[in-house]
């Protein structure tokens, strides 16, 4: 048995129960691991609202971190006692243990705790295919990047300046902001004080820029268009506002033959040898103190709900964990 937090319907904080599972041993090619740390994403508010649908009742939490316990036939990537991690968006994270397939693990290097991989698992591998992959961002390019004093946003502006980018980040406060630029960030725009558009314009000499990442979402899209280049890209990513409604195409043409992409994470990683390289990047700049995981709220496993609260209400900055007893 393993406690785990729970929902049989979808809506507010209030669905997340803690109770009792059952873990099966685990089957051919797959793997059973005790959780030391376990990450919370704004991917479990989603699910959890029911904005993503998943199979109820679920397991929340797409993300973890631990010691493996007992491996099905055929494992051979991995051995009881490995320290592993995992990034993935179909549920089963917020639990002390967990049965899991093999080749969605990968073995933690000696340098990076239990703790900071669970508060950059999911948000490092997606910070690696935004800014190598969807586009792979050179240095001098001007990016913009909203919610960047978030658990994405601090791995990002990190990440950005690495690569030698020129970054705007958007964040809702003065001190998120300040936290933004102390990672990396050359400009952030407070956007409940400034006009984003306006800021960017200034920034770019006019120009706009090369390409711009929005998980802010429906608040945002329209202006994150409007912030680009002539032919620059619009990464949309995720819905923290609301969704984006329906596109006109014919926009994307009057701005200036814009290209836009709606990215996730599972298409980047769905190979393993695809999650091999992106976790080998991730894990060169994190252990090189290229980038700095900042973990900067952690509350017992069993008070998820009260974590989801903070994120939803705008109250966290970078990583938010999860530990079990
Ligand atoms: P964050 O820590 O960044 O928290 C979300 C932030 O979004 C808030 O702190 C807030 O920052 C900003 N925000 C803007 N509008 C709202 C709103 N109406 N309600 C709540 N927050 C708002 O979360 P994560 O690091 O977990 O994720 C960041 C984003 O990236 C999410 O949208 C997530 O869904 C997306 N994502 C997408 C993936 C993909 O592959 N598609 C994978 C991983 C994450 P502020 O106060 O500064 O505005």
């Amino acid at each position: 048995m393993s406690k785990a937090i729970c929902f049989e319907q979808f809506g507010g904080p209030e669905v997340l129960k803690w109770m009792d599972v059952e873990v099966p041993e685990p089957g051919p090619g797959e793997v059973r691991i005790r959780h030391k740390a376990v990450g919370v994403n704004f991917v479990d508010v989603y699910q959890r609202s029911g904005l993503y649908k998943m199979p109820l009742p679920a397991i929340a939490g797409n993300e973890g971190a631990g010691v493996v316990e007992a491996v099905g036939e055929g494992v051979t990537l991995f051995q009881p006692g490995d320290r592993v991690a995992y990034a993935g968006t179909s549920g089963g994270g917020y639990c002390e243990s967990r049965v899991i397939k093999a080749d969605r693990l990968c073995l933690l290097p000696d340098a990076v705790s239990f703790e900071q991989a669970a508060g950059m698992m999911l948000k490092g591998l997606t910070v690696q295919y935004l800014v190598r992959r969807t586009y792979r961002v050179q240095a001098g390019e001007t990016v913009v990047f909203h919610a960047a004093a978030g658990g994405v946003g601090t791995i990002a502006c990190q990440w950005l300046r690495a690569l030698g980018a020129k970054v705007i980040g958007t964040a809702g406060s003065a001190e998120k902001c300040e936290l933004a630029r102390q990672h990396g960030a050359d400009y952030c725009i407070n956007y409940r004080t400034e006009n984003i558009l306006e800021r960017v314009k200034e920034i770019t000499g006019g120009e706009g820029a090369a390409v711009v990442y929005d998980s802010v979402g429906k608040d945002t899209f329209e202006t994150s268009l409007k912030c680009l280049r002539p032919r620059g890209l619009m990464v949309s990513f995720g819905n923290a506002s609301g969704p984006v409604p329906p596109v006109d195409l014919l926009l994307l043409s009057q701005l200036g033959s814009l290209y836009l992409t709606r990215t996730g994470l599972a298409t980047y990683i769905a190979k393993r040898s695809e999650l091999e390289e992106a976790s080998a990047e991730l894990f060169d700049m994190v252990t090189s103190g290229k980038v700095k995981i900042e973990v900067n709220r952690s509350f017992p496993l069993k008070d998820a709900a009260q974590a989801h609260r903070e994120l939803e209400a705008r109250q966290t900055t970078g990583s938010t964990i999860l530990i079990p007893d």
